[in-house]
């Protein structure tokens, strides 16, 4: 009680100087009505008043914690720690920098020493406190660059820039995204196991904390989509850029749809197309409802579906009246739907397909060639937005032959025709627009741009598979919502 009373009144002291401190400068500004001055002279005030306080508390903590204690305290090693003195110890927090008294307990045996409270206060052998370690992650996740962050931080805490590098928060931040992941894994791996031993009941157990508030009931659609994407990544090399490699991190967007207010630009082609027979073309697309919940790894196809059906059942699709997979043609995307969402209406992205029309006519005429462009447009308008896989592939076959390129089996156009074929049932795109549905990444943003390529496929980047998992899984819990929450349950990163 009484070295509760005294911490009041030395921090009471504090506040008494830092009071008269800013009424002082206060006084100095009132001339000139400088509001941004006063400002910034509050704000460091409280700040710095801030750490003071911060060191003042954790000083006695260790004060405390050695009472308790003793002077003997057992080392991991084995062997006997015995408290020798008091030591400063300066720790960056979000207040800045903080210094406070604590209990050093050094073990001759190994030659380690312990300060009392460090361990869980995760100041043990790092003098980054988690509350700036946490902020640089979620940071980290949602800024482009390393170094952006370092600058954002110090020009927003009033720090100086020496305090935090570009190097510095990719040191502090990559430990949360890979002790995210970790957690994350370990969450999908018990429930899955669970689940799939019948002990689970899926739809009951969300297997992830905090998914991304739902809307307050199924929309009326009653329908949820499931966008699939992979894109690659690029992993540093050991002997330099030359051998850097290529990984595809998978991604997926779960979300409910509900009618929107916006025609997509096909629905425009679609209108166009039925001016001739007169009929009237007015085509509402569905629009995500609520936020959307991604997952993303650089994983094996079947390890990453099982995470992203996690992620679905967290979102409530064992509700959904029908569920709606879009992707590409990549074909562990239409494998992972028919075994995770067997029954969904599987519809092949269509600018994905368009692409591949592009595609043809570049490799066939050159790109950007008038031919080209005639043949393409012509392609899309008459075949492409009726869904006419055949009449693709029939259009296609009869273009003059080429060679396939160097280390391919087969031609541009040949591999193209394999891909129509392979997906035609999935190009029912006017069948599609008359239900609202849609159709491609026109209204939410693909998947993997929005969570992989906007962070970290900039000029230069390059990642080690570590870095570009950890960053992933930051970015992931940034835009679902859910870093805060997942946080609490983090097995304390140090
Ligand atoms: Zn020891």
């Amino acid at each position: 009680m009484a070295e509760q009373s005294k911490l009041l009144m030395e921090m009471l002291a504090q506040a008494e100087r830092s009071i008269k401190d800013v009424s002082e400068k206060a006084g100095e500004l009132e001339p000139r009505q400088d509001l941004i001055g006063l400002e910034g002279v509050v704000l460091e005030a409280v700040l710095r008043l801030g750490a003071v306080w911060l060191g003042m508390v954790l000083s006695q903590w260790a004060e405390n914690l050695a009472r308790e204690t003793g002077t003997r305290l057992p080392c991991r090693c084995g062997g006997m720690a015995r408290w020798v003195a008091r030591r400063a110890k300066t720790v960056l927090t979000l207040l800045g920098r903080v210094t406070y008294r604590r209990v050093y307990y050094p073990c001759a045996p190994c030659g380690q020493g312990e300060g009392l409270g460090d361990r869980s206060w995760g100041l043990h052998q790092t003098r980054t406190s988690r509350g700036v370690k946490y902020l640089l992650g979620y940071l980290s996740g949602t800024t482009v660059g390393f170094a952006a962050v370092a600058r954002n931080v110090c020009r927003t805490l009033g720090w100086p820039t020496l305090w935090l590098s570009g190097k510095q928060v990719q040191r502090l931040a990559e430990p949360i995204g890979t002790g995210l992941d970790a957690q994350d894994a370990a969450r999908v791996a018990h429930w899955w196991a669970r689940a799939t031993a019948g002990l689970a009941d899926l739809p009951r157990e969300p297997p992830l904390p905090a998914p991304a508030p739902l809307p307050d009931a199924v929309p009326p659609s009653g329908r949820i989509y499931v966008q699939m994407d992979g894109i690659l990544g690029r992993i540093r090399g050991t002997a330099g850029k030359g051998s850097d490699i290529w990984r595809e991190v998978k991604v997926g967007a779960v979300f409910w749809a509900e009618t929107g207010h916006h025609a997509s630009r096909l629905a425009e082609l679609l209108g166009h197309t039925a001016q001739r027979t007169g009929d009237v073309v007015r085509v509402w697309v569905d629009r995500p409802a609520g936020g959307i919940r991604y997952a993303a790894a650089l994983l094996p196809a079947a390890e990453f579906g099982v995470r992203l059906y996690a992620a679905a059942v967290a979102r409530g699709i064992e509700r959904a009246t029908e569920v709606v997979v879009l992707g590409d043609g990549a074909v562990w995307i239409w494998k992972l739907a028919a075994e995770h969402f067997p029954g969904a209406t599987q519809i092949l992205d269509f600018q994905h397909a368009r692409e591949w029309i592009h595609k043809v006519a570049g490799a066939v005429w050159g790109a950007g060639s008038a031919k080209a462009a005639t043949w393409t447009e012509t392609q899309i308008r008459e075949h492409l937005i009726a869904g006419d896989a055949a009449g693709l592939v029939a259009a296609i076959a009869a273009l003059p032959p080429i060679a396939p390129s160097a280390g391919e089996a087969k031609s541009v156009p040949e591999q193209a025709m394999d891909y129509f074929h392979n997906n035609a049932e999935r190009m029912h795109y006017p069948a599609y627009r008359a239900r609202g549905l849609e159709i491609g990444s026109g209204i939410i943003e693909s998947s993997g741009r929005r969570v992989v390529a906007v962070r970290c496929k900039q000029p230069g980047m390059r990642w080690t598979e570590a870095g570009l998992q950890s960053i992933i899984t930051l970015r992931t819990h940034a835009l679902n919502d859910s870093y805060d929450v997942a946080l609490t349950d983090l097995p304390k990163v140090a």
